[in-house]
């Protein structure tokens, strides 16, 4: 897969990186379909924010599930997803009550 990846202040490569895998029985593999640039990005892009070279920039997207590991319940291969960048847990008491926002696993 590519990904875009800071390198210095104003200054990101496009780069060819190793494609996603199942690493934890909690995971899923998404293929994306969209994504954008987000005002976290630009902070980090014009050096108002701290980024190491190598970060990978991209954290909200939309994409299709290709892969889930074997504690996954939720969604299924084939699903269409949408990925926020506050990522919950999905298995706390908030987000077994749907307010993955306050995913208290995700801290
Ligand atoms: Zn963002
Ligand atoms: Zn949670």
């Amino acid at each position: 897969m590519k990904a875009v990846v800071y390198q210095e202040p104003f200054k990101v490569t496009v780069e060819q990186m190793p494609d996603p895998k199942i690493e934890a029985p909690t995971d899923a593999v998404v293929r994306i379909t969209t994504t954008n640039i987000c005002g976290s990005d630009l902070h980090m892009y014009e050096g108002r924010t701290p980024a190491e070279p190598g970060f990978i920039f991209g954290h909200e997207n939309m994409g299709i599930v290709e892969e889930v590991g074997s504690g996954v319940s939720k969604v299924q291969v084939g699903d269409r997803v949408s990925l926020p960048f506050n990522i919950g847990c999905g298995f706390c008491f908030n987000c077994e009550r749907g307010m993955t926002g306050f995913c208290l696993t995700r801290l």
